[in-house]
Order: C-alpha cells, then sequence, then structure tokens
C-alpha cells in the first residue's frame, strides 16, 4: 500500500458475520457424522446459509450445497485433519500476525478435492451469500454499498485508491442514491483461490481502483513468487510504502528524459516487501509509464510562457500536500514527487531543459496553427 488504510475504516459485519458461521461450520464438521442443521449456528445467518439451497430444477447450487459439498469432503479426510483445519483458521484469525509470519502452504495438508470444494464454497459466500437480505439486516442492515460509501467518506479513506495513489476508487456520480453509485471491487489481499481461509475475513477485503485489482494483481499471492519463494508483504492497517520511494528524473538533456522510481532504504526486509509491493501493483511501471513525456505534463500542469514562471510554478508545487488532497486528487502524491526533483535539479539543467521544451511546444504550436489554418 502506498497509503495504510484509516485506524477508524469500518469493518464490513455481513464479512464479519460470514466468518463467524464458517468457522461455526467447520468446528461442528469434526465430529458431526451426516450433513444436517446442527452444523450450523442458530441465528439468522446460520438460518439463512441453510435456508439457502437448490430448489429441485435450480439451475446451480446455493450456499447449503456448497458447505455439503465441503462436508462431504471432510468426511474423507481424518478427524484429525479436520481438527487441523478448524484450529488453524481459528489460530490465524488476527491478519497482522499472518503478515508478520505468512505462511502460503498452510492448506497443503488438505486433499486436492477437500480444498477444491474449500475453494468454490469460500467464493460463493463472498460472491453471493454476503447479498442474502437476512445477513445483512442481522449485521445492522448494511450491505455492501453501503460500507463502500463509509469506506470512501474523506474523514477516513477518501476516493483515491491506497495500493497505488494514481486512481479513483469510483466515479461519484450526483443525484444518485447510495445503491446504485458505482463501487469499486474489494480485493482480496489474500487471494480466495490460495487462502480460502480468508474468503470473508473482514479484514482480508480492501477497496482497490480497477488497474490495482483487475489489471495488475488478480490472482497474484502476496506471499509467494512466481517461482513459489517466500515473500512479504505490508500490512495494509499499519504499513505503507509513501517515505520509501525516491523518484528521479534522468538524462534530462536528452530527447527524452525518464523518470525513474527506486526505493530510498536498503533495509532488507522493507525492500522485500517494497518489491512485493511493486511486483503486485506494477507501481513503478505504471508511475515511470505516466511520465514518459515529460515535457507535455509541464505543459498540461502549468504551461509555461517563460522561464522564471515556470520555476515559480515548479516550486509552487513542492509545497508539502495536505492529506484531503491526497485522498481526493488522483496521482497527487506522485506529482508532488515529481515537481520536488525538477525543482532540486541544477539550475543549467533546468534551463537546457526549459529551452528545449519550449522548442518542442513552440513547433507543436505550429503545426496546430497550420492545421486550424486550412
Ligand atoms: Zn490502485
Amino acid at each position: 500500500m502506498l497509503f495504510k488504510l484509516h485506524p477508524d475504516t469500518p469493518k464490513f459485519q455481513v464479512f464479519v458475520l460470514l466468518n463467524q458461521e464458517l468457522i461455526y461450520f467447520l468446528n461442528k464438521s469434526i465430529k458431526q457424522q451426516r450433513f444436517g442443521r446442527r452444523l450450523f449456528s442458530y441465528t439468522v445467518v446460520g438460518t439463512a446459509c441453510w435456508d439457502n439451497y437448490k430448489i429441485p430444477s435450480g439451475k446451480s447450487d446455493l450456499t447449503r450445497d456448497k458447505f455439503k459439498k465441503l462436508f462431504e469432503n471432510l468426511k474423507n479426510e481424518t478427524e484429525g485433519t479436520r481438527e487441523q483445519l478448524h484450529r488453524l483458521v481459528l489460530d490465524n484469525q488476527d491478519l497482522s500476525s499472518f503478515f508478520l509470519t505468512p505462511n502460503p502452504a498452510l492448506l497443503d495438508f488438505l486433499l486436492p478435492n477437500t480444498f477444491e470444494a474449500f475453494k468454490v464454497l469460500a467464493a460463493h459466500l463472498y460472491g453471493a451469500t454476503k447479498d442474502l437480505q437476512p445477513i445483512i439486516n442481522a449485521a445492522g442492515g448494511v450491505n455492501i454499498h453501503e460500507h463502500f460509501e463509509a469506506f470512501r467518506v474523506e474523514t477516513l479513506n477518501g476516493n483515491i485508491c491506497k495500493a497505488c495513489g494514481m486512481r479513483e476508487l469510483a466515479p461519484f456520480r450526483a443525484n444518485i442514491g447510495v445503491e446504485n453509485q458505482w463501487r469499486a471491487d474489494y480485493d482480496h489481499q489474500l487471494c480466495k483461490s490460495k487462502y480460502p481461509l480468508f474468503a470473508v475475513h473482514p479484514d482480508n477485503l480492501i477497496p482497490l481502483c480497477d488497474v490495482c485489482n483487475q489489471d495488475a494483481k488478480k490472482a497474484k499471492n502476496l506471499f509467494a513468487t512466481e517461482d513459489i519463494s517466500l515473500r512479504y508483504s505490508f500490512y495494509p492497517f499499519s504499513e505503507e510504502a509513501n517515505s520509501y520511494i525516491s523518484l528521479t528524473i534522468e538524462n534530462l538533456r536528452d530527447p527524452s528524459p525518464i523518470v525513474k522510481i527506486r526505493w530510498n532504504t536498503g533495509e532488507g526486509r522493507l525492500v522485500n516487501k517494497l518489491d512485493t509491493w511493486d511486483d503486485v501493483y506494477e507501481i513503478k511501471n505504471r508511475a515511470e509509464g505516466h511520465f514518459t513525456n515529460i515535457e507535455q505534463i509541464i505543459e498540461n500542469e502549468i504551461d509555461p510562457t517563460e522561464f522564471e514562471y515556470f520555476q515559480q510554478q515548479v516550486q509552487r508545487r513542492t509545497r508539502s500536500i495536505s492529506g484531503r488532497t491526497l485522498k481526493s486528487k488522483p496521482w497527487a502524491y506522485w506529482y508532488h514527487k515529481f515537481f520536488c526533483e525538477l525543482d532540486s535539479i541544477h539550475e543549467d539543467d533546468k534551463v537546457a531543459f526549459w529551452e528545449r521544451s519550449r522548442f518542442v511546444h513552440n513547433n507543436a504550436k505550429e503545426a496546430v496553427d497550420y492545421i486550424f489554418k486550412i
């Protein structure tokens, strides 16, 4: 995460309840011989899960059916294994300690079919069961749309993605009720296909922008590289990358100066977490890519007419930015870094850069004037 989450970020109560129900079910599955109502808690949530099943003509299985499949597979495991699964889920409820000592092979002791059934149930709890009205009612009436609006209020997290700082979570539309606002997808920090035990854990789900969630992260594993060696990751509620980033502008006198992003720390574990963050969300490529055409950025941002004005405007943009701006303006963090760097370069380089960008600008302008004339 570029920025950690606000400490008062509300937990989505529907996930709290579903997570409790899942643990209850795993516990009851240790001893119970047959699939039945007693595997579920005698609460509104337990009843809602039990009552949600495929009618004979139904096309696809519903919540109860998914629980049943997992139960049947658990019966193929030993009682010791079922106990081990329940104990392990219970012992790993504190995600901050899991981030401290991650174990990507957590569920490797299960038979492949059991793991598969667990995954299918987990995906269903997240994708469908969370929207059952009795469960929403039991969770104080707050559905996922309302939770998202509470998450992004400006006094808490704001509408800018915490992972990248580059995009809005979702556009806010006037004249539209909460139910119909567009919302960001909730990213499973620990993806549900590899860590089904955290599929509805309330601390595991964080709204992210579509690029972070859908284009960059997908199902990447926060704790294992592609060659499955162990790596570490920032815990989104308490750790952040923003003070370890250095942005430099290189080849300033070349036709195409470039922006490079690096880490300003050599501390092993921290570098490992920064590298994971970069690998998962493609931070460096996206930031360096955004600043590919520096002259265009300066024209868009400042459109300077004189060197003195250019210098003043660059300097003005080095003033520290408020938390409110960081939470409401895409790229604010990155532009601030960029202008601080531009301001700090040697005067001669600055003049040379300025002269060249003027030249490019004037040529481009003449071309545009020419197009308008004909
Ligand atoms: Zn993002």
